[in-house]
């Protein structure tokens, strides 16, 4: 039996496969992608110290190192289903099926849609999906676009299509309606786009803590709204519809009132030929689910999330989770995160040579302060919303154990 599956060769499995390989593990990382890397492969930024970030380069590295060590590592592979066996678990894949001795879960996160009327027009994509065309694939999404959403992740993708020579028309907000949610709501997407102004060279960004201020609301915000990096985000403005007879041509844009509402008479079209919807990120936690996991809604995380401990155990035995299934942050702490994972599972499978317990709460530190670095922030409150779960998991393996 393999000693270790993982599946998602993102930063957290291929973070977690080399520390439990350098500890002796056989260890498999399956991938439905073409090539391994995860989310890591789409992104490109510039660190406050001026160096620039090529995630394709830092995928390469943790590849290289994964196979040096000889971990099997095989793309194109879904899988569907799991099933908890005696000693281990058993993995069906779109390939075959595998039993191990522990399995870890690093699958990532998923995409929010909001939908919008138009929606379905050719031309009209994801955030995400723009970033894999432009830093993976080197394709332009389009020449002039317009992104509905306005959130850390979207600013982010904003500037690495603009380095890729595409005109952003605007970032504005999404209609309110049912599905919606704080995505149309000025004050809330104000607040996440705070969590960049460290990377921003706008004054308004930097000093927006008072535009934010309970007392003044969204009522300050500029009618024309403000620059970052030179692109237009209007928290003042809404996109009612997206236009066009066979493909994307426009965006129906309307002036909306600080609560959201639209203002009449303010509608205008504004002509674009690609329009991204940026929703934001959730735990992609399917498998966790079909596992038996049990789960927890923290939305400092996303949404919901399997219940973990700080060594990455579920409540399960031999299933760890790693990375943004576990709660959406940046890459490097998806990193940290699977190398105290490896490290988790090593002992596990007493593997672990000399001083296991002080090498793993070195990595849990190191997760810990990897976080308290991060360059960008997807929400507030993360440390603390993770220590409650960490504390939830002990207390429901207490009452397990009582009964
Ligand atoms: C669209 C998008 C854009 C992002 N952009 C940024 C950004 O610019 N900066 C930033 O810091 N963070 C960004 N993130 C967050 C990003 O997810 C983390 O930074 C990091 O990549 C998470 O690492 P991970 O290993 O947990 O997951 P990922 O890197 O997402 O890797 C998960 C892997 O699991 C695989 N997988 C999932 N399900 C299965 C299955 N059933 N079978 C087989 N394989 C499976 C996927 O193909 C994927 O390769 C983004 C996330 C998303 C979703």
């Amino acid at each position: 039996m393999i000693d270790l599956v993982i599946i998602g060769a993102g930063p957290a499995g291929l973070g977690a496969a080399i520390s439990a390989a350098e500890n002796g593990l056989e260890v498999y990382i399956l991938d439905e992608f073409v090539k391994p890397g995860g989310r890591l492969l789409g992104q490109l930024h510039e660190e406050p110290d001026g160096k620039w970030v090529n995630g394709i380069a830092e995928a390469e590295k943790l590849y290289k190192r994964a196979i040096q060590l000889g971990v099997n590592i095989r793309c194109g592979v879904s899988v569907y289903d799991l099933m908890k066996l005696d000693q281990g678990w058993c993995v069906y894949t779109t390939d075959n099926v595998m039993e191990c001795k522990c399995l870890l879960l690093a699958t990532g996160a998923s995409e929010t849609p909001i939908p919008i009327p138009g929606w379905t027009l050719p031309g009209v994509m994801s955030i995400g999906a723009a970033q894999v065309m432009g830093n993976v694939h080197r394709v332009k999404p389009g020449k002039k676009g317009i992104i509905i959403g306005v959130n850390v992740l979207s600013a982010a993708i904003a500037r690495e299509l603009q380095l890729c020579g595409v005109h952003i028309e605007s970032i504005l907000l999404p209609q309110p309606n049912l599905l919606s949610g704080d995505a149309a709501n000025p004050e809330k997407m104000m607040e996440s786009l705070l969590r960049l102004s460290h990377l921003a060279p706008s004054a308004l960004i930097r000093f927006g803590g008072k535009w934010v201020s309970p007392k003044l609301g969204a009522r300050l915000y500029p009618k024309n709204g403000f620059k970052m990096w030179d692109i237009p985000i209007q928290l003042r403005k809404s996109a009612l519809e997206i236009l066009g007879e066979k493909q994307v041509e426009g965006v129906r844009v309307a002036e909306i009132t600080a609560n959201g509402e639209v203002v009449s008479g303010t509608e205008k079209v504004v002509s674009v030929d690609f329009v991204c919807i940026a929703g934001g990120l959730a735990p992609l936690s399917e498998l966790a689910a079909v596992a038996g996991c049990s789960f927890r809604f923290v939305p400092e995380l996303g949404g919901h999330v399997p219940l973990h401990n700080e060594y990455m155990q579920t409540n399960l035995t031999g299933l760890y989770v790693a990375g943004n299934i576990t709660g959406v942050e940046s890459a490097k702490v998806a990193r940290a995160q699977g190398t105290a994972a490896g490290l988790s599972i090593a002992r596990e499978l007493n593997a672990l040579a000399d001083h296991a317990d002080e090498k793993i709460e070195a990595a849990i530190m190191e997760v810990m302060e990897t976080r308290k670095n991060a360059l960008i922030q997807f929400q507030p409150g993360i440390e603390e919303a993770r220590k409650k779960l960490y504390s939830e998991f002990y207390e429901t393996s207490e009452k397990a154990s009582m009964i």
